[in-house]
């Protein structure tokens, strides 16, 4: 079994070992120390990173018999090392997971809900708490408690005690190994069974940020940052919410307000542009019809549009026939060619039956009823050779017609 240096000073960066075994991971060379300092991932806390003599530490394990495996990016020669932990990282998972001992012992006294389990992000932390609701007060409530005991700078201390001593000790949660517990207390506030690492007073935790939450069955997924991370998060939103303002020229607190006035503005907007759209095709059809000349009674109108979208060309269509005696024979061009034929329901060409003559010319599919087809193909250059090809055939019914 590895001793674990920072059982007993979680502030300890640099220490010197003996290899005392020799592994391989995968491609990783691993060794086994005496003692050491770099914590391997479990208890919801990641394992440290650094080096030992100098060769980067990929990972950092927990064997079945107790012993600590340090993965290496290349084989260290000799007995002797001397391991030096990547420390910024190792003092946010210390802020981190001491602002979780903290929050949940807050969820306990608050709302009486325990935590179930606690994950430590690379971005942002959560723990699992059974809870029936959670509401944004309710957050506000916790957070104000557990920056109170941040505020009070509350000394943290770890200590293994006997089994026999654990029940006068008033723990969060049970203890999941047995032997000798240790037991990190957070002074007079929570006393929880743990193998981490932690601050040794509250203060160094510095801010404690629930950030959002969400239901998972009957529990709330809690998303919380605390010390380096909530600066962080403070700074990029803030950033972005100084920005916002300033190109709005609104105050910050007024940014809800106006983005929800913007949004209902953009909605009638929109509501308005589609009205005047209407509006517009209904001119559109009008004027065309005007200008269709009549053949053997009925009047065809043909057109090619560009680049408009097909349904709007759809619901000209749909216009131009609304009157008796019409037919539209429209196209349009774009990334592929469209064609939309309608008619008038008192006229009795089979719209259908026009377009499937007319696919021939532009390679294409598409179906319909016998009062409106529409359809498209590759060939957008041979569009008005496919109309051409749709007038004629519909000359001769029309004209057999008579
Ligand atoms: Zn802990």
């Amino acid at each position: 079994m590895t001793e674990r240096l920072f059982f007993e000073d979680a502030y300890c960066r640099e220490f010197s070992a003996m290899v005392t075994g020799r592994t391989r991971v995968g491609k990783s060379p691993g060794v086994i120390l005496d003692r050491t300092a770099f914590y391997p991932t479990s208890g919801g806390q990641p394992n440290d990173l650094g080096t030992l003599n100098g060769v980067p530490v990929l990972d950092v394990v927990e064997g079945e018999g107790g012993e600590i495996v340090h993965l290496l990016a290349a084989e260290i020669e000799g007995s002797s090392v001397t391991g030096i932990i990547d420390w910024p990282r190792r003092f946010d998972h210390m802020q981190q997971h001491s602002g979780q001992h903290i929050l949940s012992q807050c969820f306990e006294r608050a709302l009486n809900a325990a935590t179930a389990s606690f994950h430590l992000g690379l971005d942002f932390s959560t723990i699992d708490v059974s809870l029936a609701a959670f509401t944004e007060e309710k957050a506000t409530d916790i957070e104000t408690m557990a920056n109170a005991i941040v505020f009070e700078n509350r000394g943290i201390k770890a200590y293994f005690v006997d089994e026999a001593r654990l029940p006068s000790l008033p723990l969060r949660k049970p203890p999941k190994v047995a032997g000798a517990i240790r037991i990190v207390e957070v002074d007079g506030f929570d006393f929880s069974p743990c193998g981490g690492t932690h601050c040794r007073a509250a203060g160094e935790i510095g801010l404690i940020k629930v950030r959002k939450w969400e239901r998972r069955g009957d529990m709330f997924r809690i998303d919380f940052l605390c010390g380096n991370r909530a600066l962080e998060d403070y700074r990029w939103k803030n950033s972005i919410l100084n920005s916002l303002a300033a190109a709005l020229s609104v105050k910050d607190r007024e940014l809800g307000e106006t983005v929800s006035r913007l949004l209902a503005e953009g909605r009638e907007s929109q509501r308005q542009l589609g009205y005047l759209k209407e509006k517009l095709l209904d001119y559109e059809a009008a004027e065309l019809d005007s200008q269709a000349p009549s053949l053997g009674g009925t009047r065809v109108v043909r057109q090619v549009f560009a680049e408009r979208p097909s349904e709007e060309i759809r619901r000209l269509a749909l216009r131009l026939t609304a009157r008796p005696g019409r037919i539209a024979l429209l196209g349009l061009t774009g990334e592929k060619a469209q064609l939309v034929f309608a008619r008038s329901s008192d006229v009795s060409a089979d719209m259908a039956e026009l377009l499937r003559g007319s696919f021939a010319a532009l390679e294409g599919r598409g179906g319909g009823t016998s009062s409106l087809a529409q359809g498209g193909g590759p060939r957008g250059d041979r569009l008005e050779a496919a109309l051409d090809l749709a007038q004629a055939a519909l000359a001769q019914a029309l004209g057999a017609q008579r």
